[in-house]
């Protein structure tokens, strides 16, 4: 590590942290330094003295990240347990910090009879990632309710922006300024919450998706009019394997750590399989994820 952690926060970041822990892949190399907050006031002191040319990648549950093996240079800042408020605001509002996780802003929002919110319910990210994503499901997306959100920069300089300012489409978002993250939003729904469509929504993923096994979700966006699962089941790529890392059989478009798989060998098999369907199909499948550090 070539930098200094400011001197009060030293006794409480831990060095050398495996992400293996903290992604939903369990893979990853090592963080120079994890810093998880203790609220807001403690991020943006911490934020206020860290030396501005430090390398900053922030992570929520670590549900859309391949972490290559030889880890993360700088800070990684995670706001599990950390931004956690989460309240109703004025009759059809609700204002998240982003280390909520979906589930529970999902959760809050059926007993305030709100929604459409049910679409958070299966998405096992925080709200500040499904910011960054603008992450969806079935229908619904998070920048469709969003009204405003509260960023931060790296100097700790906290601002408020209207939604009309970030341009954001399929799994996509772009910021007015480079430099700045989320630290909460209000989100605005204008309908009532269905018990019936929550149901609904997790068995269907209960039926299609392969729970309670390592990975990101979908591997792939789909592309304009079409499916990236039905381009890489016809190419003949499920059960497709790189050492412990194998192309679902239940959901092409999820590929499973079978255990003892490294990033890299999740990384060669998104390889294969963009270069096998793109053989096939002619189409370029390009990765949801989020694909950071450094090779081993
Ligand atoms: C089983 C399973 C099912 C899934 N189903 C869906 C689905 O239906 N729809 C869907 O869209 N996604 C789905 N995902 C993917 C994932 O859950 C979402 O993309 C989620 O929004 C990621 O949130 P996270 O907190 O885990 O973010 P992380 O994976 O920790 O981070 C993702 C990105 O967001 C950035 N980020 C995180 N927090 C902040 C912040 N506060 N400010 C700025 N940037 C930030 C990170 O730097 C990174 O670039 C699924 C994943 C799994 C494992």
């Amino acid at each position: 590590m070539s930098f200094a952690v400011p001197a009060e926060f030293t006794s409480r970041v831990r060095l050398e942290e495996p992400l293996s822990r903290h992604t939903s892949w369990h893979v990853g190399g090592p963080a120079d330094v994890f810093f998880m907050p203790r609220d807001r006031a403690d991020l943006i002191a911490f934020l206020e003295e860290l030396p501005t040319d430090v390398p900053l990648l922030w992570l929520g549950l670590g549900s859309n990240m391949l972490v290559r093996d030889g880890g993360v240079r700088g800070v990684v800042i995670s706001t599990r347990d950390a931004l956690t408020a989460l309240e109703r605001r004025e009759e059809r509002g609700v204002y998240a910090e982003a280390g909520v996780p979906c589930a529970k802003l999902a959760r809050a929002c059926a007993r305030w009879d709100l929604g459409p919110a049910e679409f958070f319910t299966g998405i096992p990210g925080t709200v500040g990632g499904a910011l960054a994503m603008n992450a969806g499901a079935f229908q619904g997306e998070t920048w469709r309710q969003v009204r405003w959100v509260e960023t931060v920069d790296r100097h700790g300089v906290v601002r408020e922006r209207d939604a009309d300012q970030f341009h954001v489409s399929y799994r996509h978002v772009e910021a007015p300024e480079e430099g700045e993250w989320f630290l909460a939003a209000t989100f605005h729904f204008a309908g009532g919450s269905s018990d019936e469509a929550t149901r609904a929504l997790l068995e269907k993923r209960r039926q299609t998706q392969p729970i309670g096994e390592w990975n990101c979700g979908s591997v792939f966006t789909n592309p304009p009019g079409d499916h990236a699962a039905r381009l890489i089941e016809s190419a003949g790529l499920k059960g497709l394997r790189v050492g412990g890392a194998v192309v679902s059989d239940r959901h092409a478009n999820f590929i499973i750590n079978e255990g003892e798989a490294s990033a890299r060998d999740i990384e060669t098999l998104i390889e294969t399989v963009q270069r096998e369907v793109e053989q096939r199909h002619g189409a370029r499948l390009v990765p949801e994820c989020r694909i950071v550090g450094e090779a081993a």
